[in-house]
């Protein structure tokens, strides 16, 4: 005990400072930098790539060992197909939420209106939507080795969730093979652990590279936009998963917004959900109490899948851009942009800017402006940061939903997360 405190004293001030502190006293000085430093604040970008590169260096041993160890440690194969219905059914149903949301505010709010911009033509091309039977054929690897080499995630959880199964079926003879995958999975999560030290440092270079390219100037004219769709994350997670976890998972909420302050820093400053993987997997295990089975199932599923963030930015920004254009949108255009934006986002990867390639193709199906696509691309970053977030507070959200559901949530764990928090 003693010894500990003589080691905590000798840490000093910062080094006793808990994860989350550190990681918003980043952001906060990454931005004071930025804004002194204007454009020259790139030069303190690769501070960021390097813990980038470190926490992306994670995500496919993590994602693939921790999933075949969240298999063999279930056993029950249909408790897992029920798992997998439940957090699609979640996923799709919390989406079509966001993008209402987006669409509601963008209706009421009116970001668009004043800029009376011109269309030159209507909208031509944009991203073609994979059609359904592409997207199944293209889940199973042909080959997984190439599947784990390119960071394929939907196909190497199919690879994983295959092998898993086939370990259980083997009985005593894969009792060493488990252990191996087991052990490694535990040497991930002790490396996840060390990369996120590196946190604070990243996201200070990556806030001041953000904030020095995008000055006021830049930013003003299309204030309203970003409002509205920082608003819209704002209420969608405070109030609508709040509201969630407290109504269907009968928990209270305020330990999940002090729990996903980690995870949602990452997502803010990398703007890639897949890459914040390994900080949500940490997140859901250690602050939430959801079991190592649910978490490693649920989360690479969902940093993939579910991107309520990117569905409320496309509700935001097509009418920001029929707004700007001055076009009238009828309630069946409402609805085509629901089911559009339901599915793009489903199909967007977990990578900084993809949403606003799928943005092309909401545009594209309601008939707005491609010259759209260009103003929103100008402050994409910036709007990234907010949908990002959004996506993997939903995916730690559906964790703990499951989680409870299936009593694989330590309550205790979860309950604790605030005073967890105080003291690390
Ligand atoms: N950057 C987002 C993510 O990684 C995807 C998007 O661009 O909407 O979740």
């Amino acid at each position: 005990m003693e010894q500990a405190q003589v080691k905590q004293s000798q840490r000093g001030f910062w080094g006793n400072l808990a994860l989350w502190k550190k990681i918003l006293v980043g952001m906060i000085l990454g931005v004071i930098a930025g804004s002194i430093l204007g454009p020259d604040a790139e030069i303190l970008k690769p501070i960021g790539t390097l813990f980038i590169n470190a926490i992306k260096m994670l995500i496919v041993p993590l994602v693939f060992c921790s999933l075949v160890v969240g298999v063999t440690s279930m056993q029950d194969t249909r408790k897992m197909g029920r798992i997998g219905v439940k957090a699609v059914a979640i996923y799709l149903g919390t989406t079509a939420v966001a993008i209402s949301i987006g669409l509601g505010l963008a209706t009421l709010l009116t970001p668009g209106e004043g800029l009376n911009m011109a269309a030159t033509a209507a909208a031509t091309e944009g991203k073609e939507a994979p059609t359904l039977v592409q997207t199944i054929l293209n889940l199973i690897p042909k080959n997984p080795i190439s599947a784990l080499a390119a960071g394929n995630i939907l196909q190497i959880i199919v690879f994983a969730l295959g092998l898993g199964v086939a370990l259980n079926l083997c009985g005593e003879k894969a009792k060493p093979a488990i252990a191996v995958f087991d052990s490694l999975a535990e040497a991930m999560y002790k490396l996840t652990e060390l990369v996120m030290k590196l946190a604070p440092y990243g996201i200070f270079g990556l806030m001041a590279w953000v904030a020095g390219k995008y000055g006021l100037d830049i930013l003003l004219p299309l204030f309203k936009v970003i409002a509205v769709a920082y608003i819209g994350s704002l209420l969608h997670v405070l109030v609508f998963y709040s509201g969630v976890i407290k109504v269907f998972g009968r928990l209270n909420p305020i330990p999940y917004v002090k729990g996903l302050v980690n995870p949602a820093a990452v997502a803010f400053t990398t703007t890639s959900s897949s890459g914040t993987l390994p900080a949500t997997i940490k997140c859901a295990r250690e602050e939430m109490g959801v079991s190592k089975g649910i978490s490693s199932f649920v989360l690479p599923l969902g940093a993939t899948i579910n991107m309520d963030g990117t569905a409320l930015y496309q509700g935001v920004a097509a009418l920001f851009v029929a707004q700007a254009f001055g076009i009238d949108l009828a309630f069946a255009d409402y609805l085509t942009i629901i089911m559009t934006a339901t599915l793009a986002s489903i199909g967007t990867a977990g990578v900084p800017g993809a949403g606003l390639i799928m943005l092309s193709l909401v545009l594209t199906t309601v008939g707005l402006p491609m010259e759209g696509l260009a103003i929103i691309a100008g402050i994409d970053r910036i709007l990234d940061m907010a949908r990002t977030s959004v996506n993997v507070c939903g995916d730690l959200m559906v964790s703990i939903l499951i989680g409870r559901s299936e009593n694989e949530l330590d309550t205790d764990v979860y309950n604790n997360t605030g005073e967890v928090y105080n003291h690390t």
